[in-house]
């Protein structure tokens, strides 16, 4: 395992074996790594020449970032508090749109979307959500896309440790799910927090960003998170069946025409064997959010055409 992996690996596994600390299911899915711990533990997809100096810029910190989710932990309150009240929640809300983040979800978290022996220390999720360029992902696949992709999941794993720092400077316990990797599987866990609805593509598609952003978790102590009971954005999937432009625009043809319900609860979207090859060789691709009828024509007006 090289120093990117030693820097992240080791420290998320040592949270299963924290006391209290909730575990994946035994037939829990296992994460997809770029940087496999049984690979060199380096980044593992090829980068062009004149990408190397932006890569690196981004990698150093985005490294120290993902060390940091799991091994502050160590900075949670021995008694964390539990319950929130709505100031402290308004000024949680103003803190993240400062961190360049969306709307806030909040949900609790079902075992089944933990990744195979990972571990989180609280179900109680916050979902970070945190818009891509939308002139760079107009040139998907490119040089350019991918950098601005890389420093999206960089910023937005420092907006996820800067939220875990805020609570616990309040007396909450939390625990920072970094953009890149993670824990737990994200695009669900926007669905039941009522941020959005996935698309064919499986990405979550909302009304703030359609499908062009990415998204991160805090797992915290507070129990009485302003939960969503519904939600109102399920006719993206109606909509979905009527379109199919994702899976017409995939160079690959990985988006499946019917997804594949497995048993452990996790649904595919993608082909991850047809779709990496192109992921590699096309700058991390994107083409199918680029493409995307929400990419393409505001949530709200897809909306007022469809109920029309
Ligand atoms: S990233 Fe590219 S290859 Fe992969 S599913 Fe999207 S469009 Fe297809
Ligand atoms: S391109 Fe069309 S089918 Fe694919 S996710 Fe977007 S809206 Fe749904």
């Amino acid at each position: 395992m090289g120093r990117f992996g030693r820097g992240v690996f080791e420290p998320e596994d040592r949270l299963s074996k924290l006391e209290g600390a909730i575990g994946a299911l035994a037939d829990a899915p296992a994460r997809f790594d770029f940087i496999g711990p049984e690979s060199s533990g380096e980044m593992s997809f090829p980068v062009s020449l004149s990408a190397i100096p932006s890569m690196l810029r981004i990698m150093g910190p985005m490294r120290e970032n993902m060390n940091l989710a799991s091994t502050s932990v160590d900075e949670n309150p021995v008694e964390p508090k539990v319950e929130v009240d709505e100031p402290t929640l308004e000024e949680l809300r103003g803190y993240a749109r400062s961190l360049g983040l969306g709307e806030l979800g909040y949900t609790k978290l079902p075992r089944k979307l933990i990744f195979k022996e990972k571990a989180v220390l609280y179900d109680n999720v916050i979902v970070l959500s945190m818009e891509m360029d939308r002139a760079k992902i107009e040139k998907a696949p490119s040089p350019e896309t991918r950098i601005m992709i890389m420093e999206t999941y960089n910023e937005l794993g420092i907006a996820a440790n800067r939220i875990t720092e805020f609570l616990r400077e309040r007396g909450y316990g939390a625990q920072a799910g970094h953009p890149l990797g993670g824990v737990t599987i994200y695009p669900p866990l926007g669905e039941l927090a009522g941020m959005g609805w996935h698309g064919r593509h499986g990405m979550l598609i909302t009304p703030e960003y359609g499908p062009r952003h990415r998204l991160a978790a805090v797992y915290t102590s507070i129990g009485n998170l302003p939960l969503s009971d519904m939600n109102s954005h399920a006719w993206i999937g109606e909509f979905c069946k009527t379109c199919g432009r994702c899976i017409e625009a995939c160079p690959s043809g990985a988006i499946l025409d019917t997804p594949v319900s497995h048993e452990n609860g996790v649904v595919t979207h993608i082909e991850r064997d047809l779709c990496f090859p192109v992921f590699l060789r096309q700058h991390g691709c994107s083409i199918c959010i680029k493409e995307c009828t929400f990419n393409r024509t505001s949530y709200e007006s897809l909306r007022s055409n469809w109920e029309g």
